[in-house]
């Protein structure tokens, strides 16, 4: 078998990647996530992709990522450059745009923007400055020109719109998730912790049943109130793309790096997107600077690192993950470990004391032990064992297929299936143990650290303990 990467590889599928032949090459490469971008992808299609990728190898989990909130200008005659210090006027109405006026996707922008705010149009190239409303009419001043085209982004920093999480088209998109069971599902444009609640209501109600939120951290707002979403996701991902137009592009590493640091904190995967490689969507090498940036986000201890455009309409995906694929195995060797003490929770919890307990257990014994196993039922023990990092690998021991391909995102984690409901604890030492043997991931003659909960306490992990390999499984 390949040797596992501990931190994570998320590919966006769209029409350079969502053929059967470059999903193999792109999965043998080292994706262990598909994210289907439903800004981009109609019904029928994001289902068939849903479908090859399931049909080429299960263990992949699937990401559908909803548009959520985004503004869009409308259709435009041509493309234009807008100049600056001219006055430019977004308007509700229906028409074909051009140098003056173009109309916009969100219809109460009038009455959400006050004179002296900023609006933003592709990609935060184009600044506009708002004068004032007049009827469906925002006026502005053009403080940074630029082009601007059909159905470019609009971005109106740090005020909360009147349109919010899930959208007309997000509850749509969520229908369809509940048909076609995707593993977690990303929410756009959060701002706090009511729009992930919103959609956990309607996913606790309608299905997919068995699906983590992740919360796309994009706005100013969700910044301001990042504890209370933290709280309520199983996962982040910090979105530059939109952060950098959001706050102030000098801010975004500096944000990169607080925001993983409190997610890891709470034991929520975080996943660093878009950019990442952007010049392998044209080019056969990336920059210095793009692999600077992958190697950082895994020194920032990232659990997952994502490719946006490179996969999705890239002349060659499975070069983009492979590259990736290398990046993070030559930067994880060099992570520095950290003081568990200094990352642990205010909140006193069991499972973090054992997940604390596990890693100092590695670090001291690092020729001895060939491995963590954990027996996890939902995949929560694991994810407090992997927020701390242990230098070794942590086989999470699961029943459900769907847990174990949510666990896919998690760093350091490789799931094993094995079938067994065991009450007793030697019971399902010995059975997770032998099932993870079997597969040839374990050394006979080496220790392992096995943690889990026991089923008369459900909800609880509270065994943790060293055994020897050769004892359980002769
Ligand atoms: P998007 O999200 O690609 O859906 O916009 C990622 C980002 O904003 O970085
Ligand atoms: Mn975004």
């Amino acid at each position: 078998m390949n040797e596992m990467t501990r931190s994570k590889i998320v590919c966006t599928i769209g029409p350079a990647s969502r053929s059967e032949g470059v999903l193999v090459k792109m999965i043998e490469a080292g994706m262990d996530v598909a994210r289907i971008n439903m800004s981009h992808e109609d019904h029928p299609t994001a289902k068939k992709t849903l479908e090859t990728i399931r049909s080429v190898d299960d263990t992949i989990a699937v990401l559908i990522d909803l548009q959520g909130p985004k503004i869009r200008i409308g259709e435009m005659q041509e493309p234009v450059e807008l100049e600056t210090g001219n006055e430019f006027r977004i308007s509700v109405e229906d028409f074909v745009g051009d140098e003056h006026r173009v109309s916009v996707s969100h219809k109460e922008l009038p009455d959400d923007v006050n004179p002296g705010d900023f609006i933003a149009i592709n990609d935060g190239i184009v600044r506009l400055m708002v004068k004032s409303t007049e009827g469906s009419e925002v006026v502005t001043e053009i403080v940074q020109g630029g082009p601007i085209s059909s159905r470019k982004g609009v971005n109106v920093p740090g005020i909360r719109l009147s349109c919010h999480l899930p959208t007309e088209k997000d509850l749509d998109d969520l229908d369809l998730a509940a048909e076609i069971e995707p593993d977690l599902i990303a929410l756009s444009f959060v701002l706090d912790a009511d729009d992930v609640k919103r959609v956990d209501d309607i996913v606790r109600e309608n299905g997919p049943k068995n699906v983590d939120l992740i919360s796309k951290i994009e706005h100013k707002l969700a910044i301001d109130n990042y504890d209370e979403i933290l709280r309520e996701s199983h996962g982040v991902m910090i979105a530059r793309g939109d952060l950098g137009i959001e706050a102030p592009i000098e801010e975004v590493p500096v944000l990169q790096r607080d925001l993983i640091r409190k997610a890891n904190m709470w034991a929520r995967p975080s996943i660093v997107a878009t950019h990442m490689l952007e010049s392998m969507t044209h080019e056969s090498m990336p920059t210095r600077a793009e692999v600077s940036d992958v190697a950082h986000a895994i020194f920032d201890r990232a659990d997952a690192v994502m490719l946006s455009g490179e996969t999705a309409m890239g002349h060659n995906p499975p070069a983009a993950v492979s590259l990736m694929n290398r990046i993070i195995r030559r930067a994880e060797k060099r992570i520095t470990p950290v003081d568990p003490m200094d990352i642990t929770s205010p909140k006193k919890m069991i499972v973090e004391v054992i997940g604390n307990l596990v890693y100092n257990t590695v670090s001291l014994l690092p020729d001895k032990i060939d491995g963590i196993v954990t027996a996890t039922r939902s995949g929560f023990t694991a994810r407090w064992i992997s927020k701390f990092r242990p230098p070794t690998n942590i086989y999470a021991v699961a029943r459900d297929a769907t847990v174990m391909r949510r666990l896919r995102l998690l760093w350091g984690v490789h799931s094993v299936k094995y079938e067994q409901d065991l009450d007793s604890v030697d019971d399902l030492v010995k059975e997770a143990v032998r099932t993870v043997f079997h597969q040839g991931l374990l050394d006979i003659g080496k220790d392992i650290v096995f943690t889990s909960g026991v089923k008369h306490i459900p909800g609880r992990t509270n065994v943790v303990g060293i055994f020897h390999v050769k004892d359980l499984v002769s």
